[in-house]
């Protein structure tokens, strides 16, 4: 009897990241067991919606699956088919609900299908009620803060639903191996009950879990979790929690593992890496970080990000002009041109202290790429505080920035500002915006034209949303036998190659400027 077999007699570990592994090998013995019931290998799939922390995490996530035994899948007609969810914008949310429904119909077609949700969306209380309403058959639901535990979760999932006939062959009926911070929903909702896991907070860092890369040539690195600046615009900090760094050594270590394993750039992640290491027992700067990371052998490209303005050191800019790998690019947010605006979004910087840091480090590094994120719209925002937004964009000569319309976030301190600005004021001043970014990065990419860069080949040009959830996007490219690479000061370049270049680093001359991208020849 396969119950039997499957009785786990020994009790979970407690401490991390022991008790996952533990139970990684009961769900290794499921799956097997499933394995041999449908006569082929168990599928996933996760689709990642938001920043580059979540595009880490799903990483994460997918090791564990991996060594659980399933497969990757290209779609979501998959045995298990996870959502890492985004909600700084309230378009991210909508996103997310309109894919959810095609889930369903999926599943309604294929009833052993489980649907997992996890990520910033899932630390939302009103978010998890409507799922348990109105998306009843989700069947597992984590938050950003227990990612680490989807081995438990997933295994708690088949526990609970062993009578469930399809689940009933593959686990135990007298396993004590149950988390009692996990609530399960006691009336089963149809045929089967969801488990619900969401922590509100977190001082604990899980080390050690496998982890897939997307890629084998580079890595995000995640240096430190949370976020203690509560912009008032901004749920990150309610949604990741606060700041937690990670030891030096254990960063150090991940990378030489990477790197030995053929990684050669890595990216290195916090939503404000500027303050990384400041509450670790032995604190130390992300600048002496850098340095470290620098030094690692056989690694050809250091990125990061993020880099807020307001606590970006003399001592940074001074690594990064003398590193050998950094790379010349910079990631610098501004949010608003208007100190006073400034103020009101709690950024703790004047329109004025952003221009001197802009001239600091141009003057130190004069060959740096300068990117920027720019909210329109924010609650008050008059005609002359966003002409002051446009003229920081003129003076800092952006590369490329990211721009935003203002999202009301339920919980931020803006949500409830009184004077919201008008959809059509808005529409107009992004339009007016995105023509001054264009301008800029136009400029920018132009300066470069006709040089010969070293451009890191990334993959073959695939015209694909790099959202993973599918959505086809136009290629820039006209023809399919293209590759797709980054300069250092992380412009897209097209060229015609072969795909054994993939993953190196190579000479391209830069023969056509299309804007914000290039066409160029391998020399
Ligand atoms: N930690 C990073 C920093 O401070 O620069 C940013 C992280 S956030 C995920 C990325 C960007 O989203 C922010 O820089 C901001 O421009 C934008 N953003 C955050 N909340 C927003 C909101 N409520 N409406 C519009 N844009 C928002
Ligand atoms: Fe959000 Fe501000 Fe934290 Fe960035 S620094 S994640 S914008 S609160």
């Amino acid at each position: 009897m396969i119950d039997e077999v499957y009785t786990p007699l020994d009790p979970a570990p407690e401490l991390e990241p022991e008790r996952q592994f533990f139970f990684i090998k009961k769900m290794q013995e499921i799956v097997f067991a499933k394995e041999q019931e449908y006569g082929r290998k168990l599928t996933y799939h996760i689709s990642t919606f938001g920043c580059q922390m979540n595009f880490k995490d799903s990483e994460k996530l997918a090791g564990v699956l991996e060594e659980i035994g399933f497969a990757e899948a290209d779609d979501e007609k998959a045995d298990f088919c996870l959502y890492n969810t985004c909600t700084v914008r309230e378009n991210a949310n909508s996103r997310v609900y309109g894919r959810l429904g095609y889930l369903g119909k999926l599943k309604s077609r294929k009833p052993e299908m489980i649907i997992a949700m996890c990520g910033c969306m899932m630390q939302e209380e009103h978010v998890v009620e409507t799922i348990k309403k109105s998306y009843r058959f989700v069947d597992i639901i984590f938050g950003t803060h227990n990612i680490y535990k989807l081995a438990e979760l997933l295994f708690e999932y088949y526990r609970q639903n062993r009578d469930i006939p399809d689940i009933r062959k593959a686990v135990s009926q007298n396993d004590n191996n149950i988390n009692d911070n996990i609530t399960v929903k006691k009336k089963p909702v149809k045929k089967h009950k969801m488990v619900v896991d969401i922590l509100k907070g977190t001082d604990k860092i899980v080390e050690e879990l496998p982890s897939k890369l997307k890629a084998s040539f580079k890595a995000g690195i995640n240096i430190m979790f949370g976020c203690n600046n509560f912009c008032t615009y901004c749920i990150v900090p309610y949604v990741r929690g606060r700041e937690r760094s990670r030891k030096p050594e254990d960063i150090i270590n991940e990378i030489k593992d990477f790197v030995s394993k053929g990684v050669i750039e890595v990216m290195l992640l916090g939503q404000n890496v500027n303050s990384y290491g400041k509450n670790l027992e032995n604190p130390i700067s992300f600048a002496e970080l850098l340095r470290q990371v620098d030094e690692i052998e056989g690694l050809k490209r250091i990125r990061f990000m993020t880099s807020h303005p307001k606590d970006l050191s003399d001592e940074l800019i001074e690594v990064m002009k003398n590193a050998k790998h950094v790379c010349h690019h910079i990631h610098l947010p501004v949010q608003s041109g208007s100190s006073r605006l400034l103020k009101k979004m709690n950024r703790v910087y004047s329109k004025e202290d952003y221009l001197k840091l802009i001239d600091k480090i141009r003057a130190a590094i004069p060959d740096i790429a300068i990117t920027t994120d720019i909210i329109v719209g924010f609650p008050g925002e008059t005609e002359e505080d966003f002409e002051e937004t446009l003229d920081v964009v003129r003076y800092s000569k952006y590369a490329s920035a990211f721009t935003f319309i203002y999202s009301k976030r339920t919980g931020t301190p803006a949500a409830s500002f009184p004077d919201q600005v008008d959809e059509k004021t808005i529409k107009d001043r992004f339009d007016r915006l995105l023509k001054e970014v264009n301008t800029c990065s136009e400029e920018y990419a132009m300066s470069l034209e006709g040089k010969v860069m070293p451009v890191l080949v990334e993959e073959r040009d695939r015209g694909e949303n790099p959202d993973g959830t599918g959505n086809a996007v136009k290629s820039n490219c006209p023809e399919d036998n293209y590759l797709t690479g980054r300069l250092d000061n992380n412009l897209l370049v097209h060229f015609k190659g072969s795909n054994d270049l993939i993953g190196q680093i190579i000479n391209v001359k830069l023969s056509e400027c299309k804007g914000f991208y290039y066409f160029g020849d391998i020399v």
